[in-house]
Parts: C-alpha cells; structure tokens; sequence
C-alpha cells in the first residue's frame, strides 16, 4: 500500500511569526506521524525559520518553486541547492498558478523535474485542466500531456522520487472541489499512464495527490478514492485546525 502524503502549500500567505507558529503546532500535534508522509512548503524567506521550527520532528518542509540553475545571474530566482541548504526535501514543479499566472510551459517544468532530482530534491509535479479543457472534454489530453511532458526522461528508478498531484485549475482556491468520482477517474488515468510509460510496479508505487479546495470535510471522502494517496493542501494549510483534520483523514484511510 502507498504512504499517504499530505502536503500544505501555503503560497504567498502568513508573516514570519504565524508561519513559525504554525509550524511549532503542527509539530506538537503530528511531529512524531509517521503513517503518513507530511510536508510544509512556506514561502522562500520563511523556509529557514519553518525548518528550524520543524526541526526533530517527522514533517518535511519543500519549496514552492526553484530555478533551473544551481546558482548564477538570474535576479529573483532561487535554486535547488539553496533550497537543500534551508532543509527543504521536497519542491512543487509546475503549480497551476506558475503555469497560468506566470506562464511556465511544459518544457521548463520538465526541466526543472530533472534539475530537482539532481539537486537532491523530490519533485511535487502538478498538472491539471482549465474549467474550459473539462467542458471541452479536454481533461484526459490536457493531463496525460502535462503528464507525459512533465516526466520525460525521467527513469524508472527516479520515479520512486516523484510524487504527482492532481491539480484541476477551476478547483484551486475556488471552494468548488472536484468530486471523488472525477478525482478518482483523473487518478486512474495518470496511474495506467504511469503504467504505460514504465511498468506496472512503478505506477502502483506512485504517489498521487489531488489538490483543489481540499478541506476537513472532503478530504476523507476524496481521499477514500483507491488512486487518491493524499493531497496538496492551499487555503486549509493555513491554520492547524483546518490542516490537522485533513491529515487525520489521510491516517484514516486503511
Ligand atoms: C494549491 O495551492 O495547490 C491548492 C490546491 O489550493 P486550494 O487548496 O486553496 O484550492
């Protein structure tokens, strides 16, 4: 059976204090957890501070984001190595909000994928439709696409590094959570591409989270699904008490 995982984005939210708060209550209430794979990704300047906060308990702390280069003249921009260096393990690649807000195509996300793993970081690979792809009856060749480009050249043994989360665009942020049936059929169709594109083994051991309006009281009936192995949590990762029943829910599933 696969390790849950249930991971908070907290994107550009909270100030230094409140992210150290909610790292400090986070470890209090799950630092010991380990049924479940549980990460923390704050925003650059706080990533230290919520590291060292974490620091001797189970939960992971990722990036949002990272830089194709390890250093160099690129103003603005973070890389791996900085974010190994802070105590990050993990790092999302190709969040809707940098594929549609910022512009990243399919090609950079794919390199970063690759720079990640070799920067000794595990890769949070999201894809997902637009409300116009799913009304189009686009979803399954926008997300096998995303899919299929996120992960080229990435090898069978690399695979156990890369966890995929399922992101519909229309239901980030937006309060309207994709059913359990279409997560579920989304899910499935990533797994027997995963299976296609490697071997079976490999897409049994992938990990799969949805992400998209994830809270407490959908997260248990989302996650019962049998391909929803955890989720990417943005709004509900922001308080302990909105983030701590959803990983419940996750502990929950058998
Ligand atoms: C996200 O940021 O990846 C996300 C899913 O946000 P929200 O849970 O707020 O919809």
């Amino acid at each position: 059976m696969r390790k849950l995982f249930v991971a908070g984005n907290w994107k550009m939210n909270l100030d230094l204090k409140a992210s150290c708060a909610l790292a400090s209550a986070l470890k209090a209430q799950v630092g010991n957890v380990d049924d479940v794979t549980i990460a923390v990704c704050p925003p650059f300047v706080y990533l230290k501070a919520v590291a060292d906060a974490l620091a001797g308990s189970k939960i992971a702390v990722g990036g949002q984001n990272m830089w194709t280069e390890p250093d160099g003249a690129y103003t603005g921009e973070v890389s791996g190595p900085m974010l190994r260096d802070v105590g990050c393990t993990y790092v999302i690649v190709g969040h809707s909000e940098r594929r549609h807000v910022i512009g990243e195509q399919d090609a950079v996300i794919n390199t970063k994928v690759h720079k990640a793993l070799g920067f000794g970081l595990k890769p949070i690979l999201c894809v997902g439709e637009k409300l116009e792809h799913r009304q189009a009856g686009k979803t399954e060749d926008i997300v096998s696409g995303q899919v299929r480009a996120g992960l080229k050249g990435v090898t069978q043994q690399q695979m156990a590094l890369i966890t995929v989360a399922y992101e519909p665009v229309w239901a980030i942020g937006t309060g309207q959570n994709a059913t359990p049936a279409q997560a579920q059929e989304v899910h499935a169709l990533i797994r027997r591409l995963a299976a296609g594109l490697y071997d079976r083994k490999t897409a049994d051991g992938l990990v799969i989270q949805y992400g998209g309006s994830v809270k407490a009281e959908n997260a248990g009936e989302l996650m019962s699904q049998p391909d929803v192995d955890g989720a990417l949590v943005g709004g509900a990762s922001l308080g302990a008490a909105k983030f701590l029943p959803i990983i419940q829910a996750a502990r929950n599933k058998k």
